[in-house]
């Protein structure tokens, strides 16, 4: 039990301020969090330096579990497939993997990735707009699952199927109209146009081409759940006519990614946990977008699911501390802390949910976080309610779990350590704070540039 006493606060009367959210609103955001899965934020940075990248072993798992057990409960025959991009440090691939999800990878590079993890051919899905003619012979010989991009790359599969005589497993990706706008068109052949159509005829006529399935990826953060329902409704059309037309059933229809994490756009005024569909929705959208179809059960596809960050996005902690604090010339309060946007990439879109790891009074003021770029763009955050927070004290980063461990880029200075905080507690480094010798090491100096 808990017997300390609570420290005794000054009751303060603030002016309200027209056009600010209340207490109740905006900065109801800021929590404190003095641990993460028990272990203390303080020791964390004592031990592994700030910033400092965390990602939770129980949120993953617990985050992926949740997931499945919706849809499966919605729908007999359901496949994750841990989408790569979004976050491909190795320790969490194979958690993922782990909880029975396959790999959905979009480029030679993610694809040696699932291969060196372990992963078997056959539950590679192989996506992108770019497989160079070295990565599609690896795809094919390992009978990995090809998403077909685009004519070029049917015809270029053609040709290599039938140079080395080899089954290719195929299936293509559709855009579509969903009601998004604007369109996602650039990715895969389009359905309403008769193009995707095209593409699966050429496909049944070609004898080392095996068409296994259908994709589409409507798009990303994507809010609403009828145009998941309205791409299942579509995709399972397909599926039937392929099924009437060729007496050919296909193995999946692959409904993409897509479902926003709990992060909050700049441009939403509300909070993400009340303004955005529960995953529960985006679910029941897509399997009674199949269902409606009244597909006897034997004839039901497999759905396949690419979720990418409403998977991991919670998992993942930035642990910062400051480094400054200043007043700008119009009265602004301004924090500047130890990282940059080139690591919190996410800045860009999402008021990230943030915390201190004290209470430092109910005094807040309008603060601008800047990260430690010497640049002007390197702002984390440009207005967020905030005490005053002592230098050296830490400012946390909430569901950064997602993208940001893949986009971010070496700049100014090496990138820090990424540690683990395992199911028991105990705290594991799954990638290794960079060096000079590490970013140095693939440079050449022109001969006459060396010292003799
Ligand atoms: C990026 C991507 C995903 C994952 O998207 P999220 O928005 O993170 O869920 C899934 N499938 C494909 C083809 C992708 O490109």
């Amino acid at each position: 039990m808990d017997t300390q006493k609570k420290k005794y606060v000054k009751p303060i009367i603030t002016k309200q301020k027209t056009g600010f959210i209340s207490k109740f609103g905006k900065t109801g955001l800021l929590t404190v969090l003095e641990n993460i899965d028990g272990v203390s934020i303080e020791e964390l940075v004592e031990k592994y330096n700030s910033p400092l990248f965390v990602i939770s072993e129980r949120t993953i798992r617990a985050t992926q579990r949740k997931a499945l057990r919706i849809f499966k409960t919605r729908y007999p025959k359901v496949q994750f497939a841990w989408s790569y991009k979004t976050n491909y440090l190795n320790a969490v691939c194979l958690i993922f993997h782990e909880e029975g999800s396959w790999a959905e990878v979009v480029s030679e590079f993610e694809y040696d990735k699932a291969r060196l993890l372990g992963i078997p051919g056959n539950k590679i899905i192989f996506n992108g707009p770019h497989k160079p003619k070295s990565a599609l012979l690896k795809a094919i010989n390992d009978g990995a699952l090809i998403h077909i991009d685009h004519f070029d790359e049917l015809f270029s599969l053609i040709e290599l199927t039938d140079e080395i005589n080899k089954t290719a497993n195929v299936a293509i990706r559709i855009n579509m109209d969903t009601g998004i706008y604007p369109k996602w068109d650039r990715f895969g052949l389009n359905y309403e146009n008769g193009e995707a159509y095209e593409a699966i005829r050429r496909i049944m006529i070609t004898k080392n081409l095996r068409l296994a399935g259908l994709h589409c990826h409507i798009g990303t953060y994507v809010l609403s759940t009828d145009a998941y329902k309205m791409a299942a409704y579509k995709m399972t059309e397909l599926y039937k006519r392929i099924k009437y037309e060729y007496n050919y059933q296909l193995d999946y229809i692959d409904l993409g990614g897509g479902i926003p994490s709990r992060n909050t756009l700049y441009s939403y005024y509300l909070d993400a946990s009340v303004s955005i569909p529960s995953f529960e929705d985006y679910a029941d959208a897509i399997t009674s977008g199949i269902i409606e179809h009244g597909l006897k059960s034997d004839e039901l596809p497999l759905l396949i699911l690419e979720s990418g960050r409403a998977l991991i996005d919670e998992a993942g902690y930035l642990i910062t501390s400051v480094v400054a604090n200043k007043r700008l010339s119009n009265g602004k309060q301004a924090i500047i802390v130890d990282a940059g946007v080139n690591l919190l990439f996410t800045s860009f879109w999402y008021k990230h949910k943030i915390s201190t790891t004290e209470f430092y009074g109910e005094v807040r003021d309008e603060s601008v976080i800047y990260g430690n770029l010497c640049m002007n763009i390197d702002v984390l955050r440009d207005a967020v309610y905030l005490p005053p927070v002592p230098v050296g004290k830490q400012i946390i980063f909430h569901n950064v779990g997602a993208y940001n461990m893949t986009q971010w880029m070496q700049f100014i200075t090496p990138r820090p350590n990424v540690v683990m905080i395992m199911e028991d507690s105990s705290v594991e480094i799954i990638r290794e704070a960079e060096t000079l010798e590490y970013i140095t090491q693939l440079e050449r100096v022109p001969k006459k540039l060396q010292k003799k």
